[in-house]
């Protein structure tokens, strides 16, 4: 069992460089060590904020290293990955491309030295036992320092974005011996629940969570309702705390 729950906390995208001195500068007040932030985003409609790219990457790299936090950023194609390897210290694989097995293998031949963790995302409408299948991929191709994420998916219910299969996180320890990380703000699309839904996944055993924040989360260029504001981070992160330590771990 895993003492320390890691918390992968920031934006969804980079948009600016005090947008994300402010989010780090909060991370590394609470004592947590992780940044996640995208700088390539698959987005549905191609009108829609692409990501800042190879400039983000800059900003993100710079900023993350001023508070010394580590990093994770999402991979969708050779040229980001070749990019964010440089840069990240872990690679995020994104609901969207869990079925793209050249992505896979090309990232498990890349992190093959340096056995960096690689997080995969659930599919939105992929069974546990394909992911589990596909993480194969990665593995086969030398590297198993890997992470499942549930990240919610597609059911019948539409009251949140996607239905949080919290049953994946014991179902997974069960099956493997990856560690499991539930991303809070893809799977409800709504702030409001992610608070509740921390506490259930922790109790469920997760090893990592994933919430997006923002200074600033109704002007985000993407994902605004799902992120917490900085104010509402801190004080989730004080309740969250305290559950962990009733099951003797510890966040960071
Ligand atoms: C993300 O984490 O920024 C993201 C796009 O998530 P997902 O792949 O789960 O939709
Ligand atoms: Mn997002």
């Amino acid at each position: 069992m895993n003492k320390d729950i890691i918390v992968y906390a920031g934006p969804c995208a980079v948009e600016t460089s005090s947008q994300l001195d402010e989010i780090c500068s909060c991370i590394s007040d609470l004592g947590l060590s992780w940044l996640r932030a995208g700088v390539y985003k698959p987005r549905l409609s191609p009108h829609s904020f692409q990501g800042m790219g190879s400039d983000g990457l800059d900003v993100l790299d710079k900023i993350s290293k001023k508070y010394n936090l580590k990093t994770i950023s999402e991979v969708v194609d050779k040229e980001s990955l070749d990019k964010i390897d440089q840069v990240c210290d872990a690679i995020q694989i994104g609901t969207r491309n869990m079925n793209n097995y050249s992505l896979l293998k090309l990232v498990g031949q890349q992190t093959k030295n340096s056995k960096k963790p690689v997080l995969l995302k659930r599919g939105m409408s992929a069974k546990i036992s394909e992911l589990l299948t596909v993480c194969e991929y990665i593995k086969e191709a030398g590297n198993t320092n890997i992470i499942l994420c549930e990240r919610g998916i597609r059911t019948f219910e539409d009251s949140t974005r996607f239905t949080l299969d919290i049953s994946a996180v014991p179902f997974l320890h069960s099956q493997c011996d990856y560690n499991v990380c539930v991303d809070l703000s893809h799977s409800t699309g709504n702030s409001n629940l992610i608070p509740d839904l921390a506490l259930s996944a922790i109790a469920a055993g997760a090893d990592s969570i994933m919430i997006e924040i923002h200074p600033d989360p109704i002007n985000a260029k993407c994902d605004g309702l799902q992120q917490l504001d900085l104010g509402q981070f801190s004080n989730l992160i004080s309740t969250m705390s305290d559950l962990a330590q009733y099951f003797g771990k510890r966040l960071i």
